[in-house]
């Protein structure tokens, strides 16, 4: 038999259906690589008792005939999301051993449709971060490397222990969360495939808060195809979510393969950056190439407030960070450093629980937010987004069906070589990924290509709102036309 582990989620499931293994070798394959790949640090938990009684029960429904459309399917859970019994701590030192009482609504749908839970999954402090180095339980690795180096690279962040997980094949697929560009950048660092649906798509109910206007849930998988089933259960409305909008969610899987003739390509002036690395340019034209192959039409068009996202970003989700981490006083969850009175407790577990980067964007925030300021920072960022989202109405209003970008300025980097004595070389990783977040609209990151040191790079086409089968369905051209990517096992 193949190893289970290299199958796709698709593959999976035809072979569950056929009876050609149960769910419980299918978890008990992905245990075993789990453990022998804990160099990578993807998992912060693992909960092997609990995935091998959720894969007997599917194994039982699947025999009954009454399996669920991810029955016995085994996958992450990025540490953001709330999991009734199994510790959740956004990977903060500040939640401490906190043991939710109850479940996401995301990975609820999930159960409900007969997933597996393998554990949780690191990622960057409060999703605050590009390169999973923020995490209180330390860095992962990417099971990418370069070509004839033993550096371990970074995955991406916030959601890189999903990336790297899937990567690596330590499960199926994963949750991931995207605010600012966490799903698409680490996706696109890694060869997998990560879509930020719509805001509203997805219910934010039971995820842990970074940014609230700008955070949606979404899957990181191995194929085009496998992040279309993971969306479908993924996504709907939720009473418990006001931003959860109450339409349908269609067949997403239908879109794969669905013709994209006629179809307008929006090619955005404004992300050909000074200074950006001449095969990320060749592979945009590339994927440009591939889609005008199978049919599309391509226009140029102009998106003029592109330069003006990235620091909007950073004034408005640190801005939503602060008062969203106000909770986090001692009092209620987690961790608890003693004081003399309450207003020292809260001070004294607020310093101890968050790090560095928690702090400088809870101070940010503050700043933005403060009496004096807050027109000139965060009412002016709140206009400069209004103007980007206007870029992309005026664009689709024009036609254009879809946007195709590069997903990142460059492929993954070296822990600890980014970012030490400037944060905003950090944050100037987003650059692509964050006006979509700003604009609300879907985006996904499809792997396109390799560089010179043999790393993947991704594209991201960005859609009309709710519009996400368009999406996959020239994702799988881009898919189908670059081939899948696999990282050599050094583990
Ligand atoms: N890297 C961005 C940030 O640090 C986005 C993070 C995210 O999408 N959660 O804010």
């Amino acid at each position: 038999m193949t190893d289970l582990t290299s199958l796709t989620l698709a593959e999976a499931r035809k072979g569950l259906a056929a009876k050609n293994f149960t769910s419980l070798e299918l978890t008990d394959a992905h245990l075993s690589a789990i453990e022998k790949a804990r160099v990578l640090n993807a998992f912060v938990i693992e909960t092997p008792d609990q995935a091998r009684a959720m894969a007997r029960e599917a194994d039982s429904k699947i025999a009954k005939g009454d399996a669920g459309p991810l029955a016995g399917i085994p996958l992450g859970i990025k540490d953001l999301f709330a999991t009734r019994g199994v510790r959740t701590t956004a990977c903060s030192k500040i939640l401490g051993n906190f043991v939710p009482t109850y479940e996401s609504t995301v990975t609820s749908q999930l159960w409900r449709d007969g997933a597996v839970m393998l554990g949780k999954l690191n990622n960057d402090e409060f999703a605050m971060g590009s390169a999973n180095e923020t995490s209180c339980f330390g860095p992962v690795g990417n099971p990418w490397r370069r070509e004839g180096s033993n550096t371990t690279l970074v995955p991406g962040g916030s959601s890189g222990g999903s990336a790297s997980a899937v990567a690596a094949l330590l499960c199926m697929g994963a949750t991931a969360t995207d605010t600012g560009g966490s799903i698409r950048q680490p996706a696109a660092f890694t060869a997998t495939v990560g879509i930020k649906p719509t805001y509203g798509r997805c219910s934010r109910w039971g995820i842990v808060a970074f940014a609230s206007s700008l955070d949606q849930a979404g899957p990181i998988a191995r194929s085009v195809r496998d992040a279309a089933m993971l969306l479908r259960s993924m996504a709907g409305h939720d009473p418990k979510d006001t931003t959860s909008v109450d339409i349908p969610v269609p067949d997403y899987e239908a879109a794969i393969g669905k013709s994209v003739k006629g179809m307008k390509i929006g090619i955005p002036r404004e992300y050909r950056l000074d200074g950006m690395p001449a095969e990320i340019e060749k592979l945009w034209s590339e994927g440009a190439a591939w889609l005008k192959a199978a049919g599309a039409e391509l226009v140029e068009v102009s998106l003029p407030h592109t330069k003006y996202a990235l620091p909007a970003y950073y004034i408005v989700a640190p801005a939503e960070a602060s008062s969203n981490l106000a909770r986090y006083d001692g009092v209620r969850y987690g961790l608890r450093e003693q004081g003399k009175n309450i207003i020292e407790l809260y001070e004294n577990t607020r310093a101890e629980g968050f790090g560095a980067e928690v702090r400088r964007r809870v101070m940010i925030g503050t700043y933005v937010l403060s009496a004096g300021y807050y027109d000139a920072y965060y009412l002016r960022a709140q206009k400069v987004r209004t103007l980007i989202k206007k870029d992309f109405e005026d664009c689709f209003a024009k036609g254009v069906d879809a946007i195709l970008t590069p997903a990142t300025p460059s492929a993954a980097f070296g822990i600890g070589e980014k970012g030490g004595a400037d944060p905003v070389e950090m944050y100037l990783n987003d650059i692509f990924t964050v006006t979509v977040n700003m604009a609300g609209l879907p985006g996904i990151a499809v792997p396109a290509g390799k560089d010179v040191q043999g790393l993947p790079l991704g594209l991201q086409l960005i859609g009309r709102p709710f519009d996400e089968e368009t999406l996959f369905s020239l994702g799988e051209v881009i898919e189908q036309a670059a081939g899948r990517f696999t990282p050599a096992r050094w583990w």
